[in-house]
């Protein structure tokens, strides 16, 4: 049977890589100050939102690659943003979840971060609720650090705990490659390692290098390669040293620059076009290194409503 409008959303949210990661030391209340880059780029994860009338429930299947490996219990950050969202506003429908997943999980890119930012705008749309891009903001930040920029997508600057995100300019277009290491890291876990490799060791507040500033107004990827940081890479590194393996591999076979995406074990190279992030892949592919290679451009936009497929 054909579905309504509107009874039915499907929603596309980008991952994200982080091209300068500057982290402080941790707060009183546990959370490090960051100061980012990030980079949406073309990897996504698709949210469909079906109406439930009769109830009030929540539910959450997850399709694809990685499905096993993500719960869908009330834990899932989807099944989270939607509640929150029937908390705020009083919504007494419910509504049936389906995620498609081409994001490895906890991979450092933030998929079940852009899940929920995709729940939001599709739950948004599918209740009537009419909220502002600056209302799913606020709500995003409460669900987590990343959730904020899923929506917004792009290159932007993330401040705070990385929720307080503003757009910074870029031109062109970045070619990137990921290698997805078997399994994952647990974030927590990775920032506790970084607070026991720099214990005695003064940490500065955390700043975003000019260098990255201009390299993304240049647009030139050679500019970029020499400008990425991310201080969680040793920690990563440190949980999982079989990674360096990875990462010198990538630079070997004409990388212009490699690194552990966010809190890892994904690992980015930057390509200097199109063609030479083909061939990175094919090589990395064939390298028994990692369990899969994905290729992906930035920037791209953060969560954004699909036009309905045509039924006849
Ligand atoms: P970040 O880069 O934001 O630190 P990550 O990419 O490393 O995050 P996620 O893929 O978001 O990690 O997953 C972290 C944990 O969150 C997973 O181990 C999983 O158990 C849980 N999780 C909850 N909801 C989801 C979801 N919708 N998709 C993926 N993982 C989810």
């Amino acid at each position: 049977m054909p579905v309504p409008p509107h009874a039915q959303v499907t929603v596309r949210a980008p991952a994200k890589i982080n091209l300068g990661l500057s982290v402080g030391p941790p707060r009183p209340d546990g959370f490090h100050p960051l100061a980012t880059v990030y980079q949406a780029v073309a990897l996504y994860d698709d949210v469909t939102a079906t109406l439930r009338e009769d109830d009030a429930d929540v539910t959450v299947e997850v399709l694809g690659d990685f499905a096993d490996d993500v719960p869908t219990d009330d834990s899932n950050l989807a099944v989270r943003a939607a509640r929150l969202l029937q908390s705020e506003y009083d919504v007494e429908e419910g509504v049936d979840l389906t995620i498609r997943k081409t994001i490895p999980v906890a991979g450092g890119m933030a998929g079940g971060s852009t899940d929920a930012a995709a729940t939001l705008v599709a739950c948004n749309r599918l209740w009537g609720l009419q909220l502002s891009q600056s209302d799913l903001e606020r709500l995003a930040a409460d669900l987590g650090s990343d959730v904020p920029f899923c929506l917004v997508g792009h290159t932007a600057l993330g401040r705070g705990r990385g929720e307080q995100v503003t757009e910074v300019l870029s031109r062109g277009t970045f070619h990137w490659v990921f290698a997805i290491a078997d399994g994952g890291l647990s974030t927590p876990a990775v920032f506790k390692e970084l607070d026991r490799l720099r214990p005695l060791r003064r940490v500065e507040a955390p700043e975003v290098r000019p260098e990255l500033l201009s390299a993304l107004l240049s647009g030139q990827p050679a500019a970029l390669a020499v400008a990425l940081s991310n201080d969680m890479q040793d920690a990563a590194l440190s949980l999982r040293p079989e990674l360096a393996a990875t990462l010198q591999f990538g630079l070997d076979q004409g990388a212009l620059a490699a690194m552990i995406s966010g809190s890892g074990p994904t690992c980015l190279f930057l390509a200097a076009d199109s063609r030479s992030a083909v061939d990175l892949a094919v090589e990395l592919s064939e390298s028994g290194l990692c369990r899969m290679v994905r290729q992906a451009e930035g920037p791209v936009p953060g969560a954004r409503i699909l036009p309905a497929p045509i039924s006849r």
